[in-house]
Protein backbone atom coordinates (compact mmCIF):
# COMPACT_ATOMS: atom_id res chain seq x y z
CA UNK A 1 0.00 0.00 0.00
CA UNK A 2 1.18 3.66 -0.83
CA UNK A 3 1.60 5.54 2.56
CA UNK A 4 1.62 9.29 2.36
CA UNK A 5 4.64 10.69 3.26
CA UNK A 6 4.46 13.89 5.73
CA UNK A 7 7.04 16.22 7.75
CA UNK A 8 5.24 18.47 10.34
CA UNK A 9 6.53 21.04 11.93
CA UNK A 10 5.79 21.43 15.74
CA UNK A 11 6.51 24.81 17.03
CA UNK A 12 4.99 24.55 20.51
CA UNK A 13 4.72 26.98 22.45
CA UNK A 14 7.23 29.15 19.99
CA UNK A 15 7.14 31.33 17.05
CA UNK A 16 9.82 31.17 14.85
CA UNK A 17 12.38 33.78 15.51
CA UNK A 18 12.02 35.09 11.98
CA UNK A 19 8.81 36.13 12.21
CA UNK A 20 5.80 34.44 10.62
CA UNK A 21 5.05 35.41 7.37
CA UNK A 22 8.98 35.19 6.39
CA UNK A 23 9.01 31.85 7.83
CA UNK A 24 6.07 30.73 5.50
CA UNK A 25 7.19 33.06 2.80
CA UNK A 26 10.08 30.57 2.39
CA UNK A 27 8.23 27.12 2.82
CA UNK A 28 6.14 28.27 0.45
CA UNK A 29 9.37 27.11 -1.85
CA UNK A 30 9.47 23.90 -1.36
CA UNK A 31 8.68 20.99 -3.29
CA UNK A 32 6.36 19.05 -2.04
CA UNK A 33 6.60 15.87 -4.58
CA UNK A 34 7.83 13.41 -2.16
CA UNK A 35 6.50 14.70 1.39
CA UNK A 36 3.63 16.74 2.30
CA UNK A 37 4.24 19.57 4.59
CA UNK A 38 1.81 20.21 7.60
CA UNK A 39 2.46 23.18 9.88
CA UNK A 40 1.18 23.10 13.61
CA UNK A 41 1.44 26.58 15.14
CA UNK A 42 0.30 27.65 18.43
CA UNK A 43 -3.78 27.77 18.51
CA UNK A 44 -4.08 32.18 17.91
CA UNK A 45 -1.64 31.81 15.18
CA UNK A 46 -3.65 29.33 13.12
CA UNK A 47 -5.67 31.36 10.60
CA UNK A 48 -2.53 33.73 10.22
CA UNK A 49 -0.08 31.12 9.48
CA UNK A 50 -2.85 29.29 7.69
CA UNK A 51 -3.68 32.36 5.16
CA UNK A 52 0.00 33.11 4.58
CA UNK A 53 0.61 29.37 3.36
CA UNK A 54 0.19 28.02 -0.40
CA UNK A 55 -2.68 26.00 -0.66
CA UNK A 56 -1.78 22.74 -0.38
CA UNK A 57 0.35 23.04 2.75
CA UNK A 58 -1.66 22.51 6.20
CA UNK A 59 -2.15 22.98 8.88
CA UNK A 60 -2.40 21.48 12.49
CA UNK A 61 -3.31 21.88 15.79
CA UNK A 62 -0.84 21.22 18.55
CA UNK A 63 -3.91 19.47 20.74
CA UNK A 64 -7.77 19.34 21.23
CA UNK A 65 -9.85 19.27 23.75
CA UNK A 66 -11.39 15.38 24.74
CA UNK A 67 -14.98 16.92 24.87
CA UNK A 68 -17.42 17.97 21.45
CA UNK A 69 -18.45 21.69 23.36
CA UNK A 70 -19.34 23.52 26.45
CA UNK A 71 -17.89 24.26 30.07
CA UNK A 72 -14.15 23.26 29.15
CA UNK A 73 -12.38 26.80 30.29
CA UNK A 74 -9.39 27.34 28.04
CA UNK A 75 -9.40 24.15 25.85
CA UNK A 76 -10.21 23.93 22.04
CA UNK A 77 -12.43 21.91 20.37
CA UNK A 78 -12.01 19.51 17.15
CA UNK A 79 -14.66 21.39 14.89
CA UNK A 80 -13.21 24.86 16.00
CA UNK A 81 -9.68 23.66 14.68
CA UNK A 82 -11.77 22.36 11.80
CA UNK A 83 -13.36 26.19 11.31
CA UNK A 84 -9.49 27.68 11.60
CA UNK A 85 -8.93 25.75 8.01
CA UNK A 86 -6.87 23.16 9.98
CA UNK A 87 -7.15 19.51 8.65
CA UNK A 88 -4.45 17.93 11.36
CA UNK A 89 -4.18 17.46 14.88
CA UNK A 90 -1.58 16.20 17.16
CA UNK A 91 -2.60 14.39 19.71
CA UNK A 92 -1.37 12.16 23.04
CA UNK A 93 2.29 14.40 22.03
CA UNK A 94 4.53 13.46 25.18
CA UNK A 95 4.38 16.97 26.16
CA UNK A 96 0.73 17.01 26.76
CA UNK A 97 1.19 13.30 28.50
CA UNK A 98 3.80 13.92 31.13
CA UNK A 99 3.27 18.09 31.76
CA UNK A 100 -0.37 17.62 31.94
CA UNK A 101 -1.46 14.43 32.69
CA UNK A 102 -3.40 13.46 29.86
CA UNK A 103 -3.97 9.33 30.18
CA UNK A 104 -4.37 7.02 27.65
CA UNK A 105 -8.28 7.42 27.63
CA UNK A 106 -8.14 11.31 27.29
CA UNK A 107 -5.96 10.65 24.30
CA UNK A 108 -8.58 8.22 23.14
CA UNK A 109 -11.09 10.51 23.26
CA UNK A 110 -9.29 12.99 21.41
CA UNK A 111 -8.48 11.12 18.34
CA UNK A 112 -12.07 9.37 18.30
CA UNK A 113 -13.47 13.67 18.10
CA UNK A 114 -10.42 14.31 15.44
CA UNK A 115 -11.75 11.18 13.25
CA UNK A 116 -15.15 12.09 13.98
CA UNK A 117 -15.12 16.36 12.98
CA UNK A 118 -12.96 15.31 9.82
CA UNK A 119 -9.75 16.07 10.99
CA UNK A 120 -6.43 13.84 10.54
CA UNK A 121 -5.16 12.75 13.84
CA UNK A 122 -1.26 12.34 14.28
CA UNK A 123 -0.93 10.53 16.96
CA UNK A 124 1.94 10.15 19.29
CA UNK A 125 3.51 6.91 20.90
CA UNK A 126 6.68 6.47 22.39
CA UNK A 127 8.64 5.10 25.05
CA UNK A 128 10.47 6.93 28.04
CA UNK A 129 14.17 6.68 28.79
CA UNK A 130 13.86 3.95 31.52
CA UNK A 131 11.44 1.57 29.35
CA UNK A 132 14.15 1.61 26.93
CA UNK A 133 17.06 0.51 29.20
CA UNK A 134 14.59 -1.94 30.30
CA UNK A 135 13.46 -3.59 27.01
CA UNK A 136 10.27 -2.46 27.44
CA UNK A 137 9.88 -0.34 24.29
CA UNK A 138 7.64 -2.84 22.35
CA UNK A 139 5.37 -3.34 25.56
CA UNK A 140 4.82 0.50 26.19
CA UNK A 141 4.49 1.43 22.32
CA UNK A 142 1.83 -1.54 21.96
CA UNK A 143 -0.32 -0.72 25.36
CA UNK A 144 -0.66 3.07 24.11
CA UNK A 145 -1.85 1.81 20.76
CA UNK A 146 -4.49 -1.15 22.37
CA UNK A 147 -5.50 2.05 24.30
CA UNK A 148 -6.74 3.68 21.63
CA UNK A 149 -7.75 0.71 19.43
CA UNK A 150 -11.84 1.56 19.21
CA UNK A 151 -14.69 1.56 16.71
CA UNK A 152 -14.12 5.39 15.75
CA UNK A 153 -10.52 4.12 13.45
CA UNK A 154 -13.23 2.09 11.27
CA UNK A 155 -14.40 5.62 10.59
CA UNK A 156 -11.55 7.32 10.23
CA UNK A 157 -9.74 7.57 6.69
CA UNK A 158 -5.94 8.04 7.53
CA UNK A 159 -4.42 8.10 11.10
CA UNK A 160 -0.77 9.13 11.30
CA UNK A 161 1.61 7.70 13.76
CA UNK A 162 4.52 9.74 15.12
CA UNK A 163 7.08 7.73 17.02
CA UNK A 164 8.58 10.15 19.50
CA UNK A 165 10.38 8.27 22.27
CA UNK A 166 10.74 10.93 24.90
CA UNK A 167 14.39 10.98 25.72
CA UNK A 168 14.91 12.08 22.33
CA UNK A 169 12.55 14.71 22.44
CA UNK A 170 13.83 18.40 22.45
CA UNK A 171 17.15 16.69 24.26
CA UNK A 172 19.64 16.81 21.38
CA UNK A 173 19.33 13.12 21.39
CA UNK A 174 18.12 11.84 18.72
CA UNK A 175 17.26 7.86 18.40
CA UNK A 176 19.39 6.29 15.74
CA UNK A 177 17.87 5.40 12.01
CA UNK A 178 18.45 1.26 13.10
CA UNK A 179 16.52 2.00 16.28
CA UNK A 180 14.01 3.87 14.57
CA UNK A 181 13.85 1.20 11.88
CA UNK A 182 13.38 -1.46 14.66
CA UNK A 183 11.18 0.21 16.70
CA UNK A 184 8.82 0.88 13.79
CA UNK A 185 8.55 -2.99 12.71
CA UNK A 186 6.93 -3.29 17.09
CA UNK A 187 4.66 -0.73 15.62
CA UNK A 188 3.40 -2.39 12.94
CA UNK A 189 3.14 -5.53 14.63
CA UNK A 190 0.76 -3.56 17.28
CA UNK A 191 -0.88 -2.35 14.79
CA UNK A 192 -1.98 -5.91 13.20
CA UNK A 193 -3.36 -6.96 16.80
CA UNK A 194 -5.07 -3.98 17.49
CA UNK A 195 -6.10 -2.15 15.27
CA UNK A 196 -8.40 -2.41 12.15
CA UNK A 197 -6.61 -4.47 9.58
CA UNK A 198 -5.66 -1.89 6.97
CA UNK A 199 -3.90 0.73 9.20
CA UNK A 200 -1.15 -2.39 9.52
CA UNK A 201 1.03 -1.12 6.36
CA UNK A 202 -1.38 1.69 5.72
CA UNK A 203 -0.42 3.88 8.74
CA UNK A 204 1.89 6.36 8.31
CA UNK A 205 4.60 6.60 10.90
CA UNK A 206 6.71 9.26 11.23
CA UNK A 207 9.94 9.72 13.75
CA UNK A 208 9.93 12.91 16.32
CA UNK A 209 12.71 13.40 18.73
CA UNK A 210 15.43 16.43 17.96
CA UNK A 211 15.60 15.41 14.20
CA UNK A 212 17.92 18.19 12.22
CA UNK A 213 18.74 18.77 9.08
CA UNK A 214 22.06 16.83 9.96
CA UNK A 215 20.56 13.61 11.41
CA UNK A 216 18.14 13.80 8.43
CA UNK A 217 19.67 11.12 6.13
CA UNK A 218 20.82 8.26 9.14
CA UNK A 219 16.93 8.39 9.83
CA UNK A 220 15.54 8.01 6.28
CA UNK A 221 18.16 5.79 4.89
CA UNK A 222 16.45 2.51 6.57
CA UNK A 223 13.51 3.24 4.25
CA UNK A 224 10.54 2.69 6.89
CA UNK A 225 10.29 5.86 8.02
CA UNK A 226 7.39 8.26 6.16
CA UNK A 227 8.42 11.58 7.92
CA UNK A 228 9.01 13.56 10.93
CA UNK A 229 7.41 15.23 13.28
CA UNK A 230 9.88 18.68 13.85
CA UNK A 231 9.62 20.61 17.16
CA UNK A 232 12.82 22.70 17.89
CA UNK A 233 14.25 22.79 13.94
CA UNK A 234 11.06 23.45 12.97
CA UNK A 235 11.05 27.36 14.03
CA UNK A 236 14.13 27.89 11.33
CA UNK A 237 12.76 27.97 8.13
CA UNK A 238 15.99 26.48 6.61
CA UNK A 239 16.37 23.80 9.23
CA UNK A 240 12.65 22.95 8.78
CA UNK A 241 13.32 23.20 5.08
CA UNK A 242 16.43 21.51 4.95
CA UNK A 243 14.32 18.48 6.71
CA UNK A 244 12.07 17.95 4.48
CA UNK A 245 14.51 18.36 1.06
CA UNK A 246 16.28 15.44 3.13
CA UNK A 247 12.91 13.01 2.91
CA UNK A 248 14.13 12.87 -1.12
C1 LIG B 1 8.23 17.37 19.18
O1 LIG B 1 7.88 18.32 19.84
O2 LIG B 1 7.35 16.62 18.70
C2 LIG B 1 9.65 17.14 18.93
C3 LIG B 1 10.00 16.07 18.28
O3 LIG B 1 10.51 18.09 19.40
P1 LIG B 1 12.09 18.22 19.05
O4 LIG B 1 12.21 18.08 17.54
O5 LIG B 1 12.47 19.58 19.53
O6 LIG B 1 12.79 17.12 19.74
Amino acid sequence: MMRHRYVIANWKMNLPPEGIEPWADAINGADLATAALVVAPPFPYLERVRARLRDDIATAGQNCADQEKGAYTGEVSAAMLWETGARFVIVGHSERRSIYGEGDGIVARKLALAISTGLTPVLCIGESLRARDSGKVATVLADQLRACAQPALESAGEVILAYEPVWAIGTGRNATGSMVAETVGRIREALARFWPERFTTGAPILYGGSVTPDNVSDLVAHGTIDGFLVGGASLDSAKFAGIHAGMR
